[in-house]
């Protein structure tokens, strides 16, 4: 699928299942369902959010590298880095680094396999739920609908990682009309969601 089908269909996810009741409520989960619909294909090197995971790996590299030109020993950095996820530190900025760490690792990891497993979206609703629990269950639903949407694909993907075996439905293509009609599903039932949570309409009067 294109990433803005994972996106629209993300949103659509987090609106269903969040059912939120305020304008910010409606923009928050919409926002956190796109980036969980992005989020697993950080796996691929076209992507944008992969190219952001290289260029966040690189600045961390860049200041261990400016530290120890600044005379810092290898122990001095092992012991920063242990406070700035120690639990001495806010628990939440612990969970968080943690999180981040994992998109990281996926980036290097093959397309569809570990980013698009059963193991990644409940490692991310943990991580989540305690960096910041709002962002937990629409971030999840985003992700869950990615990896639905991925098993129809032809190529399938490696849900039950680390098992290798690869699941698909063979369906459609990553393109093509059913990701056409996927794109407008989304957006559809995005906009259609939103509205019945703001109360202008209830599903009862749209059925
Ligand atoms: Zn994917």
């Amino acid at each position: 699928m294109l990433g803005k089908t994972h996106a629209a269909v993300g949103a659509a996810a987090a609106l269903y299942v969040v059912y939120p009741d305020t304008i910010e409520g409606v923009v928050f989960t919409a926002a956190a369902g796109i980036a969980g619909g992005l989020l697993c294909d950080i796996d691929s090197p076209k992507t944008a959010i992969h190219q952001k995971a290289i260029l966040l790996l690189t600045g961390v590299i860049a200041v261990i590298a400016i530290a120890f030109l600044n005379g810092k020993t290898a122990g001095d950095i092992a012991q920063a880095g242990a406070w700035l996820i120690s639990k001495s530190a806010d628990p939440r900025a612990f969970y968080g680094a943690i999180l981040l760490l994992l998109c990281i690792v996926a980036a290097f990891t093959k397309h569809r396999t570990f980013s698009h497993s059963i193991v990644f979206a409940l490692s991310v609703w943990f991580l989540m739920s305690r960096a910041f629990e709002p962002a937990a269950v629409p971030l999840t639903a985003g992700v869950v609908s990615h990896i639905v949407l991925d098993l129809l694909n032809e190529h399938g993907i490696q849900l039950f990682w680390p098992f290798s075996s690869k699941l698909r439905f063979k369906l459609c293509s990553s393109k093509g009309a059913v990701n056409s009609f996927l794109f407008y599903l989304g957006i559809g039932a995005s906009f259609l969601l939103a509205a019945e949570s703001l109360g202008v309409f209830t599903r009862a009067q749209l059925f």
